[in-house]
């Protein structure tokens, strides 16, 4: 693919960015809600920051990196007057110290070490971090995301840290292009959400269930998402220089 220009990428921009809050607007009708349930947030990686900012312009409000190298050389010159800053990748411990006062929410913890790190420096930085727990929901080896079965217990010790609130789950099932397929994890992540939810676990608020990427975002509200993180479709293909 080759590089456009930013004129020509803002208005493609524009145009997806209709498309995308036309389709979360009729997906959430279908699940017995409005598009005002979801969030919609951009997955900025590889996106310059020009182009990230055209978007803020356009009404996003919610962004997310996934690598904290990126996060960090972006960070200045992102507009986030008006928009909230997520951390959505995986996150090595060592690397938590950099982003804790940049982001709102992190999207990926699945690791016990991990928390405490997270608990260490928003207590150093006085705040209280958001954290998502992934979920494996597929099952599968060689993926982050904690094992469905060991949730319940993930949860129950997560919730202890001193810093920490967790405020719901994401995950991003097995690639496959089956919809029927699809719809059994996500439907089977909110049924963890609702589950969980129920429980009135202390320090335990399932606000967000943040699932559905470009190709099955309208699928994962549909099943329950209350958050979907798009890139390409709303950004172009990723060019990775
Ligand atoms: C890149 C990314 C997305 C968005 O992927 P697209 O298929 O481009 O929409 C969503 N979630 C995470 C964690 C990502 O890294």
């Amino acid at each position: 693919m080759t590089e456009k220009s930013y004129p020509e990428l803002f208005s493609q921009v524009e145009e997806n960015y209709k498309v995308i809050c036309d389709n979360i607007a009729k997906a959430a009708i279908k699940s017995g809600r409005t598009k005002d349930d979801i969030t919609f947030l951009a997955a900025t990686k590889t996106v310059d920051t020009e182009v990230i900012n055209h978007a803020i312009s356009l009404g996003l409000d919610h962004i997310g990196e996934n690598r904290v190298q990126e996060l960090l050389d972006k960070y200045e010159r992102y507009d986030l007057t008006n928009c909230d800053l997520q951390f959505i990748g995986r996150l090595q411990t060592n690397k938590v110290k950099y982003i804790i006062d940049k982001v709102s929410q992190i999207q990926s913890c699945d690791k016990i070490s991990q928390l405490a790190e997270i608990s260490k420096q928003a207590k150093k930085h006085d705040k209280i971090m958001d954290v998502l727990i992934e979920v494996n929901v597929g099952r599968e080896e060689n993926k982050g995301g904690v094992d469905p079965d060991a949730l319940y217990e993930f949860i129950d010790e997560a919730r202890t840290f001193e810093g920490i609130h967790v405020n719901g789950l994401m995950a991003i099932p097995p690639i496959c292009d089956d919809d029927k397929q699809l719809m059994k994890y996500f439907s089977e992540m909110n049924q963890f959400f609702v589950d969980i939810k129920a429980k009135n676990m202390d320090n335990v608020n399932m606000l967000c269930l943040s699932m559905g990427m470009s190709s099955d975002y309208a699928l994962a509200i549909e099943c329950g998402a209350t958050m979907v993180r798009v890139g390409s479709s709303l950004f172009g293909n990723r060019i990775y220089k």
